[in-house]
This record gives structure tokens, sequence and C-alpha cells, in this order.
């Protein structure tokens, strides 16, 4: 190992812990990924497909408010909470609504987009590596809007995308059915998301930098990591094989960070959006690119295997089983 450079865990081996693998090998630091399920098959095998390089609008909004009475009561709408949860959570909830207001919501647009231009360049860098684009489409994504009143109550998502430059174009009934032609002529008005693309494989996108990254001498080790501990000025992993001590440790294990981070005394209040997918199988030529649904909240993204329909936010934590 030449000077400076560190032995480094990366704990999660989703898409963004292999991109962060990824790129600390590339500047020559011994880099051991760990993960107790094979790269790439939890969250990041089951979204979407979106890339969303410029997006700043999060599910906080200072019109929450007058939304979420009814969508609290609809099992089937785009935000599901389970009450008895979120009243063992209050401290998180209320943390959550505190951040609904227009300046907490104008400050996290403004951080967001800034944070998320990044992630462009760096797939950029990763993709003239690596030849992904196989399983890259670029073809924009719709967001539609089945009424005139959701697409007025969204004014104030879209006065926040032009504000933070995440760049879209409205579009009526006629251009929605030349762009998507099987979908049924009812939707008042959509969106075209401007430079945005999906892959039809988000696995296979996360399999091949991860075998890049093996290629070029990195490590992994299929084990789940317990705790993370400090014994004097050294730095340890406690797995079920043993501890193992290195220089630094990132935690990309995704929704489950925080419980690891917890284990050293880092308590973050993370808490998951759940989110569910279901294939229509051999019916992916229907759609030329990933449609999203105003009305429930969901997407439907031509993949691989078939019609991907993703989405959803349940706030539920970790432990409920499907809903
Ligand atoms: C339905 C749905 C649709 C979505 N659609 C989109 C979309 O279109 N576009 C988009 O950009 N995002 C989308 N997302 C979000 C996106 O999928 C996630 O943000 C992303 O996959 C998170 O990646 P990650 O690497 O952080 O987490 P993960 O992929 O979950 O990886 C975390 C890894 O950490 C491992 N791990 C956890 N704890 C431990 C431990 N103690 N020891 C060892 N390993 C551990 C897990 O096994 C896992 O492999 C969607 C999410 C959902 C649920």
């Amino acid at each position: 190992m030449k000077k400076n450079m560190n032995k480094v865990a990366v704990v999660g081996a989703g898409i963004i812990g292999v991109c962060i693998a990824h790129f600390l090998r590339k500047n020559g630091h011994e880099v051991i990924l760990y993960d107790q399920n094979e790269p790439g098959t939890q969250t990041s095998f089951g979204n979407a497909g979106l890339f969303a390089n410029k997006e700043c609008v999060t599910a906080n909004s200072p019109h929450l408010w007058k939304k979420l009475p009814s969508m609290l009561l609809s099992k089937n709408g785009p935000l599901v909470i389970d009450w008895f949860y979120v009243f063992k959570h209050l401290p998180w909830i209320v943390r959550f609504l505190r951040n609904c207001t227009t300046s907490r919501v104008e400050h996290i647009a403004k951080s967001l987009s800034s944070f998320s231009s990044h992630a462009k360049f760096a797939y950029e860098e990763i993709f003239n590596e690596m030849d992904i684009s196989e399983y890259i489409v670029q073809e924009e994504p719709i967001y539609l809007y089945e009424s005139k009143q959701l697409f007025e109550n969204d004014q104030y998502a879209f006065n926040l995308r032009k504000k933070y430059n995440v760049h879209f174009d409205i579009i009526n009934k006629e251009d929605i059915a030349k762009m998507e032609p099987s979908l049924e002529p009812i939707y008042y008005k959509g969106i075209v998301l401007k430079g945005e693309s999906f892959t039809i494989s988000p696995i296979k996108i996360t399999k091949k930098i991860f075998d890049n990254f093996m290629n070029n001498g990195g490590n992994f080790v299929l084990t789940k990591i317990n705790s993370i501990f400090k014994k004097g000025d050294s730095l340890f992993l406690r797995c079920n094989e043993g501890d193992h001590q290195v220089d630094k440790i990132v935690v990309a294990a995704g929704v489950w960070s925080n419980v690891l981070a917890r284990t050293i005394g880092d308590n973050f209040p993370l808490d998951t959006e759940r989110g569910y997918h279901i294939m229509f199988e051999n019916n992916n030529n229907l759609l030329t690119r990933s449609v999203g649904w105003a009305k429930t909240g969901f997407y439907m993204t031509p993949m691989e295997e078939g019609i991907r329909a993703a989405g959803t936010v349940e706030i539920a934590g970790l432990k409920k089983p499907m809903n």
C-alpha cells in the first residue's frame, strides 16, 4: 500500500456502497466491501430504475398538512402510514414535520439539487470506464396528472424545480398520446423530466460496477457486520467470524445504516420510506419510457423481464411484514 493510503471497510454492497468502493479503490486504497447479501440484491434491486440526477423535491412540503388527512385514510394512496409505528417513533415524526416549513423545504431542495447534481458526473465517470450502455435507455421519463386539480396541487413542486434548475417540460393530452400510444388518452397533463433516463436492470448495473471493483483488486466478504467499535486508537468491525481491524469505515448499509452506526454511538434520525414493486412479465414493449402517476405515486418502467410497477411511500419501519 502506498503512503497515505488506508485500509477501508465499506459496509453495504448496494449501488451506493459499490460506487464508493469503486472510487476508493481507484484512488489506491485497500478496500474491503462487506455485505450479508449478494451485491445489489436489496433496495438497489427493487427500484423503479429512474436516474433522478437533478431531483430536488422530497416528501416534505409546506402543503403536506392539507393533503395529509385524505392521504392518511387511504390504504392505496402514495403515502401509507402505520399509526402504531408512528406513535412509537414520535420524535422522528416531529422532526419530519418541522422540516415541512417553507424555509426548511427550500433549504432541503437547494442542498439536494446541489448534492445530486454530483451524481451525474460520478456516474458519467463510471460509465466511461465500463460499458453499461446496454442497460440504459435515454428516453426521458414522464409523470402524469389525471386531473386539473392534481396538476395544480403540484404547482409548489414545479416552482421548486424551476428555482433549482431541475428542468422539465409540461405536456398535454395529445403529446402524451404521441409519446406513449398504449396509454389511455385520459390524462389532463404531464411533465417530462428533461435529461433523465432509466435502466432496464438496476441489479446488472450494480453487478457490473462490483465486478470491475473486484477485477481492480477489491475484496468482498459475505457476512453480516454486527458492530463497529474502537479499542484504543484502533477501529474494528465485528462479524460472526471475528473482529477485523481497519483504518476507516464507510457505512453504506442503506436503510439499515443507523442500526450499525448506533453501535459506535452515532445516532442519526434515519427512517425508511418503504416501497414495493411488481413485475408484469413480457409486456415491456407497451411503454418506451418510465411513466409515473401523480394520483398513486408509482412508476411503471419497461425493464428486461417486463414492466415493473414500483413506488409508494410507506412509513412503517423495517420490521413490519409486507403490506
Ligand atoms: C419501490 C422503490 C422504488 C425506487 N425507485 C427509485 C428510482 O427510480 N430511482 C432512484 O434513484 N431511487 C429509487 N429508489 C431508491 C433506491 O432504490 C435506493 O435509494 C438505493 O437503492 C439505495 O441504495 P443503497 O446502496 O443505499 O441501499 P441497498 O441497496 O439497500 O444496500 C444496502 C446494503 O447493505 C447491506 N447491509 C445492511 N446492513 C448490513 C450489515 N449489518 N452487515 C452487512 N451488510 C449490511 C444490505 O444487505 C444491502 O445489500 C426506490 C426505492 C424503492 C423502495
